[in-house]
């Protein structure tokens, strides 16, 4: 399976906010054997969102959007969505009888347009939170709370899946120009994806299908580097 994930905030991209989002989802998918394979983050602005949906809606098996849920005006994610489906936003009743019963929100309490999700959407309640989220066809659409959205995301997890991934690291004090010879020949000898990641030192990272081969590529590594302390 592979997905793409679309993180929505001005102020994911102006750097006040760390798009701990991404990454946690990232992980989450992963654990599960599922590639994400786009992250992209979008201003608070419908027509990108839109554009962006539509497009990865047709490449990729599901889309996973977080962010600018709720009522407030620059929460304009569900618009978006709605528009990238050429659907209208509508009040969702279930959503207002599950907050009434759970949230002890009465429906004149909600600011309006809580509950407004693209037409025919299927509701993802909010178990940490108020805004609800929704899913259209193979599009997910999260709170931006990372709370919220975590929460959210364990209810639906079990619709990702896919083959398991192996991954080890091997850590060298060599210089990533030093090691170019033993990356190829690691790759020679066995069918594995090889990652190189510099920073005070190398993290060499080997991935497989297969455990087996993942820890017999480590152990070929770690003959035949200058490994760091551990
Ligand atoms: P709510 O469900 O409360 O309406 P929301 O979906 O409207 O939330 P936002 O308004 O986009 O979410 O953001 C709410 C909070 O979550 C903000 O503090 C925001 O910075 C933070 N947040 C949003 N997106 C991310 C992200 N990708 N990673 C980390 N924090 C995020
Ligand atoms: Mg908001």
């Amino acid at each position: 399976m592979r997905v793409a994930i679309v993180t929505v905030g001005d102020e994911l991209l102006a750097g006040e906010t760390v798009n701990s989002n991404a990454a946690w989802l990232g992980a989450r998918l992963a654990d599960r054997g599922v590639a994400t394979e786009r992250v992209v983050t979008l201003p608070d602005r419908i027509a990108d969102i839109a554009r962006v949906v539509n497009e990865y809606h047709a490449e990729y098996d599901a889309v996973l959007v977080t962010g600018g849920l709720g009522p407030t005006h620059d929460d304009l994610t569900m618009d978006g969505v709605a528009a990238a489906f050429g659907r209208g936003l509508e009040e969702s009743e279930e959503a207002i009888a599950w907050l009434a019963d759970h949230g002890g929100y009465a429906a004149d309490d909600l600011a309006a347009g809580t509950a407004h999700l693209p037409a025919d959407a299927r509701v993802l309640h909010n178990e940490a939170g108020v805004a609800p989220g929704c899913v259209v066809e193979s599009v997910y659409v999260l709170p931006g709370v990372p709370e919220e959205m975590k929460a959210m995301f364990e209810g639906i997890a079990e619709e990702f899946s896919g083959e398991a991934r192996y991954v080890e690291s091997v850590v060298t004090t060599e210089p990533e120009s030093a090691l170019l010879d033993r990356f190829e020949r690691v790759q020679r000898e066995f069918d594995v994806k090889v990652g190189s990641y510099p920073n005070e030192n190398v993290r060499i990272r080997v991935e497989s299908a297969d455990e087996e081969v993942v820890e017999r590529a480590i152990a070929w590594l770690r003959e035949r580097v200058d490994l760091a302390d551990a």
